[in-house]
């Protein structure tokens, strides 16, 4: 008799922990300073908010709709507020173009499952977000590199994808403050990735987890802005757009959207009703309630933290790492990105640095989809105040050092 494991969907082969868990796992070494975690200081949740939604939600005259199911698409007047800020930004569209999912990850689960067939190519950035690689495997794509940089775009497709017949079904990426890079792409970059999705027929994932978290610079118009620019509707657009309230608000409320066209919409609305029926019909209400109240002010705070924290970064780095390290200069999100002198290896410098020295990141080679990139490493500055930033990085620079 065969054991359950071999009874697994060939789709489960592709779904493996990554070793650097077992090395993060000494994360709670005393006195370990960690630059690993890419998540936001609790510090910062507007907790006494959200402790007056969730009881204003729980009232006796709310409870009828705050404990009980709701639409798929997801709670109305979040999905009107939504329209309302992305607006702002350049997208006009309406709540019938919006979706509310449990966080962005799961925009990115469904959006492998909308379009992806097995063999299919997707194109990414290498490196790009773990956590999207982590989805999209489960629907056994092939990946062919998508090179975002500055104000270049550019994809091995020609060779890769083309020749063999696969088809490309989308190009991934986060245009602003780049997971694990920190890096934007500027507004010709933008406009690359969009005649390159329109001669592929492709779709462009837009992910903008970051795109609130701007410390400095001019911002960048969204992709689905730049999008509907050329076209006059979003109706016409092949960018979907994901958001998320984790990185502002709170990630454990896993509260995210999609902005898209209307079939997209309604076809995701379809996978949502069969995976999980509808976000948490209490947590949208909260995050409405909040999010109306005091969102843009609260992000002012917390963009003001965390510039501080990359800046104290930013000066650390120039003034411990040695000659032939260079790292990104983000102007928002968490994560700076180094590339070590060739053959140093980034998972063997997290072991002595953990070992030695009590710091710890993320090492770059995780982030590649054809497992290169062994000499990069991510750095977050989100959970660290600027002393530890410097003591940290201090540290660091001495192990590299001596590496
Ligand atoms: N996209 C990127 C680039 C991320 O870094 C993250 C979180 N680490 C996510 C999406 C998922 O965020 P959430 O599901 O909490 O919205």
């Amino acid at each position: 008799m065969s054991s359950l494991p071999e009874s697994f969907a060939s789709r489960a082969s592709r779904m493996t922990a990554s070793e650097i868990r077992e090395l993060l796992k000494l994360l709670d070494k005393p006195g370990l300073i960690s630059f690993a975690g890419g998540i936001p200081d609790p510090a910062l949740f507007p907790a006494q908010e959200f402790a007056d939604a969730f009881a204003r939600g729980l009232e006796p005259d709310q409870q009828a709709q705050s404990l009980q199911y709701s639409v798929s698409e997801g709670y109305l007047p979040l999905r009107e507020w939504i329209v309302g800020q992305i607006a702002k930004i350049g997208v006009p569209c309406d709540a019938d173009n919006v979706l509310i999912t449990s966080g962005s990850q799961q925009a990115l689960d469904y959006l492998g499952k909308l379009f992806l067939s097995p063999g299919d190519t997707a194109l990414v950035g290498y490196p790009t977000y773990l956590g999207a690689l982590a989805a999209f495997n489960a629907y056994e794509p092939r990946y062919d590199q998508l090179s975002v940089s500055g104000n270049r775009t550019a994809a091995s497709y020609a060779e890769g994808a083309g020749a063999d017949g696969s088809e490309v079904k989308f190009a991934y990426l986060s245009a602003d403050f780049a997971n694990p890079t920190g890096e934007t792409l500027g507004q010709q970059g933008r406009e690359n990735l969009l005649a390159l999705s329109e001669e592929l027929g492709c779709a462009v994932i837009e992910d903008a987890a970051y795109q609130s978290l701007r410390y400095d610079g001019d911002p960048v118009q969204p992709v689905l802005a730049t999008e509907i620019a050329r076209k006059g509707s979003i109706e016409e657009c092949r960018t979907i757009y994901c958001g998320s309230f984790s990185k502002t608000l709170s990630p454990g409320l896993r509260v995210g959207w999609v902005v898209a066209a209307k079939p997209v919409i309604s076809q995701m609305v379809l996978i949502k009703q069969a995976a999980d029926l509808h976000t948490p019909s209490l947590n949208q209400i909260a995050v409405h309630d909040v999010a109306s109240r005091i969102f843009d002010s609260h992000v002012e705070t917390v963009r003001s933290a965390y510039r501080q924290r990359r800046d104290a970064m930013l000066a650390a780095l120039s003034e411990h790492m040695p000659e032939g390290v260079s790292w990104t200069r983000p102007e928002g999100g968490m994560f700076v990105w180094l590339t070590l002198p060739s053959g140093l290896n980034g998972a063997a410098l997290l072991a002595k640095s953990i070992e030695t020295v009590g710091v710890a990141f993320v090492p770059g080679g995780a982030f590649y989809a054809d497992e290169s990139g062994a000499n990069t490493i991510r750095l977050s500055f989100s959970l660290s105040d600027a002393d530890e930033i410097n003591e940290g990085i201090r540290r660091l620079g001495h192990v590299v050092r001596t590496c």
